[in-house]
């Protein structure tokens, strides 16, 4: 039976895979082993999404079943999850990637280091506003009519939005504490959970979604099988992401004793060799602090120790701090597609980029490839305790 919402292309994988495994297999597989990454596709993708059979009860926890009696048993949700790997060869050709071991960092054209030319989007940018300033192109040059985007409500703790606007896009800027109504309460440096279910809404639109690599497998794989709304993305503009945190209120406080950091005092927050606090202006000048990952582990959200992805690897472009100064971004291309759009990017002229001569593309390369051969080896440690 075919839900009247969700269409299909069926590939081999999709015909050998289905109806055998279902949501039960994830939960046993994937769930039950402590590796769900929450990124929220197989509820979104669930091809009877519209009755709600299966949701996030608990925002910190893998999604359960509402309504089981109404599941097709169709295997959708098991073939899209990043860590059931079902579509791995299919993806790996499409992205010309072969292993991590000897490409860590994917497939790539091109590295640029780059600010925004935008005062506004330089200023409020995580790091070079270089994001916000290419949906803010594709925008005005009418290439997508929005973006699923991520506001922030508090440091660590953000919400999907769908931004058509350089106001909405702004809104949208880095961590930004003007816009945190307030800071008690649970807080969690989510992965977008949300992001992937708002696409249904927006199921007519063209857009470019911003995420994380657990996040692009699974619209990878949607677009490989054909899944809709996975054919409105125009563009996958990902994040690196070495990983992310939960913050409840006693990790909060935990937190705010061990680094003498008060949360209401966190203006800004990005991630390079470690993660970069910005503190609010106490009188005496802006205050910095950095953080090693390794002094955060009791904060890190332990599923992303399953992820080995940290540079996007099916991103059509890639954006991360690390390898660039202070306020510019790192761009790594990757598809036909996004090196297209990088091309027309750098011709109108939004941002400024560093002329990097070979050696220095060299040297951004191997950091960038040595943090995410250090986040292979972290799940290739923690797999082995996972029966
Ligand atoms: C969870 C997470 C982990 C990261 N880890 C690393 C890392 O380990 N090393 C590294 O070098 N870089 C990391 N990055 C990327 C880095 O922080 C910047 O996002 C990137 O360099 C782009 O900066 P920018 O100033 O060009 O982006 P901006 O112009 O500021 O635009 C950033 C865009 O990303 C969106 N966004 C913000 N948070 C999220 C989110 N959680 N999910 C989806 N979209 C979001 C915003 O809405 C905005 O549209 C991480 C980003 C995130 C979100
Ligand atoms: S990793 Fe994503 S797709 Fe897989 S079970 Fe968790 S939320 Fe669902
Ligand atoms: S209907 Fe299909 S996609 Fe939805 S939970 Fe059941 S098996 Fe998964
Ligand atoms: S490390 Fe990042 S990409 Fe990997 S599971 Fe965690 S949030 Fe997702």
């Amino acid at each position: 039976m075919i839900s009247k919402t969700h269409a299909f292309k069926f590939n081999a994988s999709f015909i050998n895979i289905m109806s055998k495994k279902t949501f039960e297999d994830l939960i046993k597989e994937v769930h039950e082993k402590g590796i769900c990454q929450e990124c929220g596709g197989c509820v979104s993708f669930c091809r009877s999404a519209e009755y709600d059979i299966i949701g996030f009860k608990d925002p910190y926890a893998p999604p359960e079943y509402i309504h089981k009696d109404q599941c097709l048993e169709c295997g959708i949700c098991y073939i899209i999850c990043p860590q059931t790997h079902i579509l791995d060869d299919e993806l790996n050709k499409t992205y010309k990637f072969t292993d991590y071991n000897s490409m860590p960092i994917g497939h790539y054209e091109e590295i640029y280091s780059c600010q925004a030319i935008d005062k506004d989007f330089l200023e409020k940018g995580t790091d070079g506003g270089v994001v916000n300033s290419i949906l803010n192109f594709m925008i005005e040059k009418k290439l997508i009519d929005g973006a699923i985007v991520s506001k922030t409500y508090a440091p660590f703790s953000r919400e999907a939005n769908f931004a058509k606007s350089k106001s909405d896009l702004l809104q949208s800027s880095g961590t930004n504490l003007d816009i945190s109504p307030q800071l008690d309460g649970v807080q969690k440096h989510s992965t977008y959970t949300h992001s992937i279910p708002k696409l249904n809404r927006y199921k007519f639109n063209k857009l470019a979604v911003i995420g994380t690599p657990c996040q692009f497998n699974t619209i990878r794989c949607m677009q490989d099988l054909g899944v809709t709304p996975s054919e409105n993305i125009e563009i996958c503009l990902g994040l690196f992401c070495y990983e992310t945190f939960i913050f409840e209120k006693s990790q909060i406080e935990k937190f705010e004793k061990e680094f003498k950091i008060k949360f209401s005092d966190i203006k800004k927050i990005n991630i390079k060799e470690d993660v970069i606090f910005k503190l609010i202006d106490d009188g005496i000048g802006e205050k910095i602090v950095h953080i090693p990952f390794n002094h955060l582990k009791k904060y890190m959200r332990p599923a992303c120790n399953a992820c080995n992805d940290f540079t996007n690897i099916y991103a059509d472009i890639s954006f991360g701090g690390l390898s660039s100064p202070d306020k510019y971004t790192t761009v790594i291309t990757r598809t036909e597609k996004g090196k297209k759009l990088f091309s027309q990017i750098l011709d109108a002229g939004i941002l400024k980029c560093t002329d990097l001569d070979s050696k220095t593309k060299k040297t951004m390369i191997k950091l960038i490839s040595e943090f995410s051969q250090s986040k292979i080896q972290r799940k290739e440690e923690f797999m082995k305790n996972i029966v």
